[in-house]
């Protein structure tokens, strides 16, 4: 029985009794109660099945939902390829399909350049800059307008912090190493390093492995320590190098259905969006611990050689990052208005990173 069909008979039932508004408080709420329906959402993610950090992350969101309105809203997580491929979860929440999904929105790109702003773009914000653009900053509701058109509803869902740059079979020396290296990184920081003179090379996460172990590649970026050593990349390659440039601290995302949304009675609305909130605070907290953990290991069991990348090779890549991320921002008003708004946010709070965080 749908939510509206239960209101109008509890109401008629009441009027049937003809008792006094206030008699009936007790009565009118205990049948809400008692007969309060279980609203069922399926939620897709761009994740393997359970996937460390972020794929349990879609899982965590699920159980805050679950949890926070009292059962009232179960949602089942699904992962990529069980209902949907990876790549067609945006498409599957827009069309009503399902009502709600879990990713990065780097992954509609091709759709929407602007949206690569809302998870990481190269030299850009770190995780906490991220929260606060989006939170504070006015970001969140130039995302929404993004992504209105296409009857979704975006928000912030998780963080993996800063990444690190990869895993190298050589030593990086100056720009010379770059050339012609060939190096899985997806996105904008693949169009950074082929500007730069290297080749990248989109390889799935699940079998990056097998290509740096065989040589097909150089080099390849993951994520960072935590996700990194589960895939046992340590074996295929020696020197991990940082910073993660190329993803300062990538934001994830949940999409909710417009018209599921505004189903919902207010408070469930807020349910939903509060317990996004408090997902993308724990992903953050469960990665920074994760992650350090996992740099020990690497370095204490597995020999692994950390190294921060030679600075003539960051300001290159700096240089170029400039470029390829104010492109993103050309083309439509929105388009502008989102790169103006990440930039002049970035440019305010470098200052105070330069000062904040030199201690
Ligand atoms: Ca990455």
């Amino acid at each position: 029985m749908k939510r509206r069909d239960f209101v109008t008979i509890a109401g008629a039932a009441t009027l049937l009794a003809g008792c006094g508004e206030k008699q009936c408080d007790t009565q009118v709420s205990g049948s809400v109660a008692s007969s309060s329906e279980v609203i069922n959402w399926t939620m897709v993610t761009t994740w393997p099945p359970g996937f460390q950090g972020l794929g349990t992350g879609a899982e965590y969101l699920a159980e805050q939902i679950n949890r926070l309105s009292n059962g009232r809203i179960k949602v089942k997580v699904y992962g990529a390829n069980e209902l949907v491929p990876a790549l067609q979860v945006f498409d599957a929440v827009s069309s009503g399909s399902v009502e709600m999904g879990h990713g990065a929105s780097y992954y509609w790109k091709g759709k929407l350049p602007a949206a690569s702003f809302f998870s990481s773009v190269p030299f850009g914000l770190n995780a906490q800059e991220m929260n606060s653009w989006l939170l504070h900053g006015g970001a969140l509701e130039l995302w929404q307008e993004l992504y209105s058109p296409y009857n979704i509803v975006p928000m912030p869902a998780g963080n993996t912090d800063i990444q690190m740059a990869g895993w190298f079979n050589k030593e990086i020396k100056s720009m010379a190493d770059i050339q012609g290296l060939k190096m899985r990184i997806p996105g904008l920081g693949g169009e950074v390093l082929k500007r730069a003179g290297g080749t990248p090379e989109l390889i799935a996460g699940g079998e990056i492995f097998n290509a740096l172990e065989r040589g097909r590649i150089d080099a390849a970026e993951f994520v960072g320590p935590y996700n990194d050593l589960a895939f046992g990349f340590y074996k295929a390659a020696k020197f991990y190098y940082y910073p993660g440039w190329q993803e300062p601290g990538t934001t994830l995302e949940a999409l909710i259905n417009q018209q599921a949304l505004d189903a919902l009675p207010d408070d469930l609305q807020q349910i939903v969006k509060s317990a996004c909130l408090v997902a993308n605070a724990d992903m953050l907290a469960e990665f920074t611990r994760k992650n350090s953990e996992a740099l020990t290991t690497l370095v204490q069991d597995h020999g692994v050689i950390v190294k921060r990348l030679p600075q003539d090779v960051l300001d290159a890549f700096q240089n170029i990052s400039e470029q390829v991320v104010a492109e993103q921002g050309q083309g439509n008003p929105l388009s502008q208005k989102i790169y103006q708004s990440y930039k002049a946010f970035k440019e305010k709070s470098l200052s105070w990173r330069e000062i904040s965080q030199s201690l």
